[in-house]
């Protein structure tokens, strides 16, 4: 399993969600490619999970008003309205274990813990990267919720952070969703608060190999190459994703900023189609 870690940065809302379930539709959709003579439609295993690092154990009592509507699985979990979009866009069918919350997680220790599972020893907190077993798909997109720097965040930007050794580090890429701001003020778009976004993930570990620059307009050339510089990344990690009038356009503007090829090429996917063509 290959992952993709999706971050927020400035400010909550900022199209984490969309652009998870986006990247999910490309990589389901990689194309046609030939084989003996035919054209076979080629695509990738995708699944997405969602980290909401607040205590609650799901979404199940929340005000409507805070969180906008609850969602409800097949297997009954009440979950973020994320997940909706997830199973919508990459036609799949999740279960509550797909929505991971700091609560649960709690909730499952606590009752490991008063059951004597540990044996008497001290529990901590000791972040671990997934190691998966059977049934998994090619690639798991995984949606941290909030802004980073928040404190609830830390621990799983921790857990991510051991991606960074170099055995691992072809398996976890991660892609920066963050803001530019037009305050009316000003009458120019502003990138500060993004760079010190990206500055805050690097301070945690994370290396963002993908910017997606939220903004009202279309992202300027001049802008791009600004942010590629100051936040020490080459042009091409640099994507602008601007409103658009429905968010089902938001894979084909990916499609467009070829972002599916910037993935393969750092999680080293090709070498799974080719295993593929092999069978
Ligand atoms: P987050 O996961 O960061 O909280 P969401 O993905 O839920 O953000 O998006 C927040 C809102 O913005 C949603 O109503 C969504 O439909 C809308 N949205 C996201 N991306 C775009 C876009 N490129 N253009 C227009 N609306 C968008």
């Amino acid at each position: 399993v290959k992952y993709i870690l999706v971050t927020g940065g400035v400010i909550s809302g900022v199209g984490k969600g969309i652009i998870t379930s986006s990247l999910g539709v490309l990589l389901k959709n990689n194309g046609y490619k030939g084989k003996l003579m035919k054209l076979i439609k080629f695509h990738f295993q995708v699944t997405a999970i969602k980290i909401d690092p607040y205590l609650n154990i799901d979404a199940g009592t929340f005000s409507p008003y805070e969180h906008g509507e609850v969602f409800v699985l097949d297997d009954g979990g009440d979950v973020d309205l994320d997940l909706g979009n997830f199973e919508q866009f990459l036609d799949i069918r999740l279960t509550r274990d797909y929505n991971i919350t700091t609560g649960k997680m709690f909730k499952h220790v606590m009752e490991k813990k008063r059951r004597g599972d540990y044996c008497g020893k001290t529990v901590q907190m000791i972040p671990r990267y997934f190691d998966g077993t059977s049934e998994q798909p090619d690639v798991c997109i995984i949606e941290l919720r909030g802004t980073n720097g928040k404190i609830e965040g830390m621990t799983y930007l921790s857990a991510f952070e051991r991606f960074q050794r170099p055995t691992l580090k072809n398996h976890l890429m991660n892609v920066h969703v963050s803001l530019i701001l037009h305050p009316n003020a000003t009458g120019e778009p502003k990138t500060k608060p993004m760079q010190n976004s990206v500055r805050h993930l690097r301070a945690a570990g994370v290396v963002p190999d993908l910017l997606i620059c939220r903004a009202r307009e279309k992202l300027d050339p001049h802008l791009r190459e600004k942010i590629s510089r100051f936040g020490m990344m080459d042009l091409e990690q640099v994507v602008g994703v601007h409103d658009v009038s429905n968010i089902y356009k938001v894979p084909l503007l990916l499609q467009d900023r070829r972002v599916l090829e910037a993935i393969k090429h750092r999680l080293c996917l090709t070498e799974v189609c080719e295993d593929l063509k092999k069978d």
